[in-house]
């Protein structure tokens, strides 16, 4: 800055603003706010001129530097001046002096990236863990060697994470339970999902976020019950949050009349669950049900369901779909190398923008079916540690709080069908339900 306000003093210019982005690469393609509102400054007329201290700091990539180049042709912004070497965007000779700089600037920061990402590699087939003053939760203090009390706590939270318990509902069991963070502090959901998704867990190593090869360290989880727990918080981002349930069955029942879902509805202190009329249920509106008694019912049935040898052969058939599940996620993995391989290349310009776009588009459609397929079949896992646990559920079923209790429930049930009631609404005759399992 300092070198910038005496270039301009030494032009006479008048300095009109200063536009500073802080620790934004100008190569990454991250957002720059400041540079952009520059840019509108400029195409407004606002600001005639441009001063940097290098052309780097403008930009690193050649089509950005096109796009300025045009914007500044259009605005007819002609000085542009740098401390380090004198480009005027004006003439041709600037211009391709200019588009060199870009170039060459490209290409150094494509050649520095390759250098960081081998060094990565190289360290994470050295087998050494990150830096940093804390061990990882999971692991002792050489962050190689695994502590086994903290490793069952994990494996135990990726289970319950799957069967669909909330981040913030396995935080307050944890903290229950006495067990702390590496820091000795209780857990929030943030820390918690932090050690959910770290690749750390599951055997792998990471550089800035990124998966750079297997870790010397041992897995706790598989690298394929790890993946699981991206999709379930990808699918959660994506629906957003949701209030806290308070009925067991929420959209697990329907309307034996019509096929519409029930709806949980309180009258006269009585909880129930009913079929909805009007625009936003479009149910028949004649179904009703007291929620206590099918609660009972259904909890009770998914419990001795857990038991039979109909799930554990059901179970057993999911191994090939875990088969299937490790297949696409290497695909999966080597898709977004070949994407990251295909940037740098196009960033260093050994290929051009459309070349880059005609080989990214394929890969791309293949990455976007291989997450579909990976989503649904995360579905499959939900039964981890409940198969054969049904007796053992049942004995302390009361003191489960509701949402654990809804994620067993769904675990095992896709939905149970409500058919009309004959005895009133009080009474519950069992045939009127029917359950349709998952499995
Ligand atoms: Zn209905």
């Amino acid at each position: 800055m300092e070198d910038c306000r005496k270039l301009a003093a030494e032009r006479g210019w008048t300095v009109g603003e200063e536009y500073v982005d802080n620790d934004l690469s100008a190569f990454k393609g991250k957002a720059r706010p400041e540079y952009q509102r520059m840019l509108a400054d400029l195409a407004s007329g606002h600001r005639d001129g441009v001063l940097i201290y290098n052309l780097d700091r403008l930009t690193r990539m050649p089509m950005e530097l096109e796009q300025f180049v045009q914007l500044c042709e259009r605005a007819g912004v002609s000085q542009v001046a740098t401390v380090t070497a004198d480009i005027d965007m004006g003439n041709d000779d600037g211009l391709f002096m200019a588009r060199l700089l870009a170039a060459f600037a490209a290409k150094e920061s494509a050649r520095k990236s390759a250098r960081i990402r081998r060094k990565a590699l190289q360290l994470a087939e050295q087998g050494k863990p990150h830096g940093g003053p804390l061990r990882p939760f999971g692991f002792e203090e050489d962050k190689v060697a695994v502590r086994a009390e903290e490793a069952e706590v994990i494996r135990t939270l990726v289970a319950r994470f799957l069967a669909g318990e909330s981040a913030r509902s396995l935080c307050t069991w944890l903290n229950e339970e006495g067990i702390t963070t590496v820091a000795g502090g209780p857990w929030m959901t943030t820390t918690l999902r932090q050690v959910l998704r770290s690749g750390r867990i599951a055997g792998l190593r990471e550089h800035k976020g990124e998966i750079v090869g297997d870790a010397v360290w041992e897995a706790i989880v598989t690298p394929e019950q790890r993946q699981q727990v991206l999709n379930r918080m990808e699918a959660k981002r994506v629906s957003g949050t949701r209030s806290p349930r308070r009925y067991l069955l929420s959209g697990l029942l329907r309307c034996g009349k019509c096929g519409n879902r029930l709806f949980s509805s309180l009258r006269v202190d009585t909880r129930r669950y009913v079929c909805h009329s009007g625009p936003d249920h479009g149910g028949c509106g004649r179904l009703t049900i007291v929620a206590g008694p099918v609660e009972e019912w259904i909890s009770a049935a998914v419990l001795h369901r857990l038991d039979t040898p109909e799930l554990a052969d059901a179970l057993a058939g999911r191994r090939a779909a875990d088969e299937r599940q490790a297949e696409l996620w290497a695909a999966l993995e080597a898709d977004k190398d070949l994407l990251q391989e295909f940037a740098l290349m196009a960033s260093s310009r050994a290929i051009s923008t459309a070349e880059w776009k005609t080989a990214r588009e394929p890969v791309e459609a293949r990455i976007r079916r291989a997450e579909q397929q990976l989503a649904h079949l995360s579905g499959t896992s939900q039964l981890e540690g409940l198969v054969g646990a049904g007796r053992e559920l049942r004995e302390r079923w009361d003191g489960l709080n509701l949402e654990r209790q809804a994620a067993i429930v769904k675990a095992v049930l896709d939905y149970a069908t409500v058919g009309p009631g004959t005895r009133g609404a009080r009474s519950l005759d069992p045939s009127r339900l029917v359950p349709t399992w998952r499995l």
